[in-house]
């Protein structure tokens, strides 16, 4: 289930770090830093991949909206919330002009959904 990121969008996991930086095992772990602001984290805390984050930091690179209630992608290093990734890179339908997510019909480098994809003609 870790490490499972489909193109559907990604998931984080929801950590909880305890004390980490306990003085009673001063090297048993390193410090986990926050990916985006750099400060150590503590308590509840986002695993991204191989990233860590604060919650409150965990949010979308345009719009800023809180990442962690919901799906988001990952492009080009930059996070980003369902909406913004298909209004920057998302595929539009070539029938209603919408935006397609999971079946799609491809015909002659043409994106449609499959309810879309008719014959203009007789349909
Ligand atoms: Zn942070
Ligand atoms: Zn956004
Ligand atoms: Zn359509």
């Amino acid at each position: 289930m870790d490490g499972c990121f489909c193109s559907q969008g990604s998931f984080a996991v929801f950590l909880s770090v305890a004390h980490p930086q306990d003085p009673h095992h001063p090297s048993e772990k390193p410090v986990i830093h926050c990916h985006k602001c750099g400060e150590p984290c503590k308590g509840e805390v986002l695993r991204v991949q191989t990233k860590h984050f604060h919650i409150k930091c965990f949010t979308c690179k345009v719009c800023g909206c809180d990442l962690a209630q919901g799906g988001f992608f990952i492009k080009n290093g930059e996070y980003l919330c369902t909406l913004d990734y298909q209004r920057m890179y998302g595929t539009r339908c070539h029938g209603c002009g919408e935006f397609v997510e999971g079946e799609v019909v491809t015909a002659l480098g043409k994106t449609y959904h499959p309810n879309c994809f008719a014959c203009t003609i007789c349909k």
